[in-house]
């Protein structure tokens, strides 16, 4: 967890997100109330923002410029919608993120421009956490049906009952927030992308991750979101990934951190792997590959291994993000001719 620990240093200047997740009903904290007068008026804004006296860096004030809000939708199992903006906090690019009645602020640390590859600290061989899927997608129902509206990608991440993730605010601010930004900036530009975190739901989130291959599990569990997808009268398509977000990692993955199927629309992570967990697995999806991940010291990039002592980058490599944008272009072409 060593990595953990120093990112942690380095990503939150402004962060009100220790304390346990409490009611809504609870009045918005004195810097959430600030951000928000500020970013009503319009953006950008530049202004200064208190920091909380329970703050890791202690009280004190922020300078910040917000520059503008992203059109990503991530909705949270109790209703709450995380809004995203991004802008500078004391000069260092961030992402600010509204979430119930806390801000949280994310320092990117890895500027995109700078691309130095480093081989001081060879990466640990990462236990084979894509599979390609050998069987064919069990049609539960047309994945594509006729006059669909414009094309989206659709992540839908399922919390483990056992996974322990119940502060919504803080699994944003870890695995989301960041991953927003980049796949809305620079990953698939002017695809929107939307997510839906859900937790508690029976045949869902109490899915036995353990049980058989994890080929066969990942195949399970995809029919088990997609089945619930449709109760919930959604239609899956390509573009529609499902993720089953857990604790500890089950024998059956080998020594890996996540698994997915490759160009499928199925992965699972574990919360005790790296920051970039949830980037890396769906990464897969959309033929992101390990062959294209850098070490960027002292990071490394979303399709890396968790290398202990390195950071997450928190961005695709620039070959990634073309695989990615390449996958979804197809994926798109391939939808609209039905
Ligand atoms: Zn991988």
């Amino acid at each position: 967890m060593q990595n953990l620990t120093r990112n942690n240093t380095l990503a939150l200047s402004v962060c009100l997100l220790s304390a346990a997740w409490h009611p809504p009903a609870l009045a918005l904290s004195a810097t959430a109330t600030a951000f928000d007068r500020h970013v009503a008026i319009g953006l950008p804004q530049a202004f200064a923002l208190p920091r909380q006296a329970d703050d890791e860096h202690g009280p004190g004030i922020d300078q910040v410029v917000i520059e503008e809000r992203l059109k990503t939708d991530v909705a949270y199992p109790d209703g709450s919608h995380a809004t995203t903006y991004i802008g500078k906090a004391n000069g260092q690019d961030a992402v600010f993120t509204r979430l119930g009645e806390a801000l949280s602020v994310s320092v990117l640390d890895a500027p995109r421009a700078t691309v130095a590859t480093s081989h001081a600290v060879p990466p640990v061989p990462e236990a084979d956490d894509a599979i390609l899927p050998t069987s064919m997608r069990p049609a539960l129902a047309d994945p594509r049906p006729a006059g669909t509206p414009q094309a989206e990608l659709h992540f839908w991440i399922f919390l483990h009952d056992q996974a322990g993730e119940s502060n919504y605010a803080k699994f944003h601010n870890w695995y989301i927030a960041w991953w927003v930004y980049d796949m809305e900036q620079t990953v698939t530009p002017g695809v929107p992308v939307k997510i839906t975190i859900k937790d508690h739901l029976p045949g869902v989130t109490d899915f036995d991750y353990r049980e058989g291959r994890a080929e066969d599990s990942l195949l399970s569990f995809r029919n088990a979101a997609d089945s619930y997808l449709y109760r919930m009268g959604f239609s899956p398509s390509s573009l529609t990934k499902v993720m089953l977000f857990v604790g500890a990692r089950p024998g059956n993955w080998g020594g890996a951190y996540g698994m997915a199927l490759i160009r499928d629309t199925v992965a699972m992570a574990s919360g005790t792997g790296p920051r970039h967990g949830v980037a890396h697995e769906f990464g897969h999806t959309m033929d992101a590959r390990h062959e294209h991940a850098q070490t960027r010291f002292p990071c490394v990039t979303n399709m890396s291994a968790y290398t202990i002592g390195l950071s997450s980058c928190r961005i695709y490599s620039g070959e990634n993000d073309l695989k990615i944008r390449e996958y979804v272009r197809q994926t798109i072409e391939r939808e609209s001719d039905h």
